[in-house]
């Protein structure tokens, strides 16, 4: 988180909280146990970057514990309907 402004960060946190608290099903691969957000639409994309309603649960850096993906990784810098684009068009959910 160095270098960003404290601002930002701190309203980043309190969004991310709040959209955790009202879910943590994770936009990528449809499991709970999210604890990180992503942007709908990417911000390098013109997305907006503290909009609620461009913000959605993902799992992070510790991975899904359900498919053990690590969804925002995964996802990049994607759009989320290029990442949904893939995940239906691939056996994403290949495994055990
Ligand atoms: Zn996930
Ligand atoms: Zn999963």
């Amino acid at each position: 988180m160095a270098g960003r402004s404290e601002l930002v960060s701190y309203d980043y946190r309190k969004l991310r909280a709040r959209i955790l608290a009202e879910s943590d099903v994770c936009i990528l691969c449809g499991h709970a146990g999210a604890d990180a957000v992503d942007h709908v639409h990417p911000v390098a994309k013109g997305g907006a970057k503290l909009d609620p309603d461009n913000l959605a649960p993902i799992h992070g850096v510790a991975g899904c514990p359900t498919c053990l993906r690590k969804c925002n990784s995964e996802k990049g810098a994607r759009s989320l309907a290029e990442v949904q684009q893939l995940i239906t068009s691939v056996d994403w959910f290949a495994g055990p």
